[in-house]
């Protein structure tokens, strides 16, 4: 493959991972009113500033359902339900388009990646702070009953404020992230919490999924963080201490291990990393995990 610049890379695969841009040239040929990005710009009822012309869909600008700024969201759901309202509207109605979530899937390869609300890049764009505005959690969960053939990981991340109340998740895996997903994207849409999580009665036969679904275990580790029961750490933990220059060994091992046999190796590991390291790093945390199952 030849680059632009003339430089030649030898490769088997190339993935071209590009954005969109909508095309308003209609609507601005049409004198209509478009945000900086070129988004049309359209009341509740998707009427644009021309009231005999309605628009929807990629090219026009609406409210993010997640904090009620602007934005533009290229999602066919919401394209075809506010195509739904602006028939409707036209049609003698009055029907309000109550802003996109930015709830989506994509399969990569064999993984499928889901979204829904904010996630935490958006938030620290929007100057919002992680311990004080918001909280995260990872959980690592099988997509069914880990005894029933074919269960496959998923990880979990989910979003919440410092009342619980659910601002996202993502979600990562190969089998039953679309539904994990689904479940959050309706709590958020209705203002959901992470006890509410917790309480969902969700369906349960070995196949499908757990007794406890990892959708309820993210509410049962979200709660018992914000209760300070227990201090999660993530990779946002990660980047504070390292800005603050603290060192920490971390140590991950399954539970086939012997757990005699693990003590000892971590014993022997720090030991030798205190004696090499001491007068250079100064081991503040010991970060010990063992995934349970
Ligand atoms: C490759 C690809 C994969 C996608 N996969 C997903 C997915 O899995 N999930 C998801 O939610 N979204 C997906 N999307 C996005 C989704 O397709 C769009 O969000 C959705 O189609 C937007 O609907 P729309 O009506 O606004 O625009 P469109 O569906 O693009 O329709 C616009 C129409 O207007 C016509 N048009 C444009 N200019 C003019 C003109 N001057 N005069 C007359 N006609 C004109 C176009 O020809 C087109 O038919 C995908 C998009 C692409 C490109």
């Amino acid at each position: 493959m030849e680059l632009q610049s003339g430089q030649k890379i030898d490769t088997d695969l190339v993935i071209l991972s590009i954005g969109i841009k909508s095309n308003s040239q209609l609507a601005k040929d049409a004198g209509l009113e478009v945000n900086q990005r070129g988004g049309i710009v359209v009341d509740d009822y998707m009427k644009t500033s021309d009231a005999s012309i309605y628009a929807l869909g990629d090219a026009i600008e609406v409210v993010d359902f997640n904090d009620k700024t602007k934005t533009m969201v290229p999602l066919a759901g919401p394209a075809n339900k506010q195509g739904r309202i602006v028939a409707n509207n036209i049609a003698g109605m009055k029907e309000t388009y109550k802003g996109t979530q930015g709830t989506s899937i994509a399969k990569v390869f064999d993984l499928a990646v889901a979204n829904t609300g904010h996630n935490e890049k958006t938030l620290k764009r929007n100057g919002k702070v992680y311990g004080k505005d918001y909280k995260t959690i990872i959980i690592h969960s099988k997509s069914h009953a880990g005894y029933y053939p074919g269960a496959m990981p998923m990880t979990l991340k989910l979003i919440y404020d410092m009342n619980g109340k659910i601002i996202g998740a993502q979600g990562v895996g190969h089998d039953g992230v679309d539904k994990r997903i689904d479940v959050i994207a309706t709590a958020l849409r209705y203002g959901g919490t992470i006890y509410d999580l917790k309480d969902l009665e969700l369906a349960y036969a070995p196949p499908f999924g757990s007794a406890k679904d990892p959708v309820n275990m993210l509410g049962f580790v979200a709660e018992n963080v914000l209760s300070g029961k227990v201090n999660m750490f993530t990779g946002t933990n990660w980047m504070i201490l390292m800005k603050k220059k603290q060192s920490f060994l971390m140590f991950v091992k399954t539970l086939k291990e012997n757990w005699a046999i693990l003590k000892g190796l971590i014993t022997s590991l720090l030991m030798s990393f205190v004696k090499e390291r001491a007068s250079l790093i100064r081991i503040k945390t010991l970060l010990f995990t063992v995934p349970l199952a």
